[in-house]
């Protein structure tokens, strides 16, 4: 398990995190030095822990920048919610082909906007493998979203949270976005 970036990527709710905490106990397992980090922006369950909707959470370093990642040395660096940190994605290509570490990172690929979030697009391009996940579709049930809706006022900036958004296959979103225009339209003049 070394000298690699494995991505876990996908709607909310799909397992990205589940799927990161279990490369973090096999690497535990292997007795390899383990480190959790996440973004600071994301303070969900508390500023120092990755947890899985469904069970388990490791403590974790909240940070900003990838090049926050240069300070701690480990084998082995997993990232939960990617999408969030900034820098310059040639940190990472330096802590595993100069430095042969390897890496494990999750993050949404999409904003509500249906848009590549950060600097998502990027890591999926120097991934050796990434997993895309889909989660149960909220208005239909099948076992086909890809989308993160969002369920508040549309007028703000990328909002972190877990109620707030829901997972949508292509055509529930579709009707989701025509509802919500014709809604728009009914109220743009009041
Ligand atoms: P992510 O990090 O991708 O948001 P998690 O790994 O934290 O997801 O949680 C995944 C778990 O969430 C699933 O294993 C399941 O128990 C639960 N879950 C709740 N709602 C859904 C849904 N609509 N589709 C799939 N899993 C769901
Ligand atoms: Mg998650
Ligand atoms: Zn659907």
């Amino acid at each position: 398990m070394q000298n690699k970036i494995v991505v876990y990527t996908g709607p909310m709710f799909s397992g990205k995190t589940t799927a990161l905490l279990g490369a973090y106990e096999r690497a535990t397992i292997a007795h390899k030095k383990v480190l959790a980090f996440k973004p600071k922006l994301d303070n969900r369950f508390g500023d120092n822990v990755i947890k899985s909707r469904k069970f388990g959470e490791v403590q974790a370093i909240s940070i900003t920048n990838l090049k926050d990642l240069l300070k701690y040395d480990v084998d082995v660096y997993i990232i939960d919610e990617f999408q969030f940190l900034e820098g310059d994605i040639n940190v990472l290509l330096d802590l595993v082909d100069n430095k042969g570490k390897t890496l494990y990172v999750s993050g949404l690929d999409m904003t509500a906007e249906r848009k590549p979030f950060g600097l998502m697009p990027e890591l999926l391009s120097i991934a050796d493998s990434v997993t895309k996940f889909i989660a149960v579709c909220h208005d239909c049930d099948e076992e086909k979203a890809i989308y993160s809706y969002y369920l508040g006022k549309k007028d703000t900036d990328i909002v972190v949270g877990n109620t707030e958004y829901i997972p949508l296959c292509r055509s529930c979103m579709k009707k989701r976005l025509k509802a919500d225009k014709e809604h728009e339209e009914k109220f743009k003049d009041r």
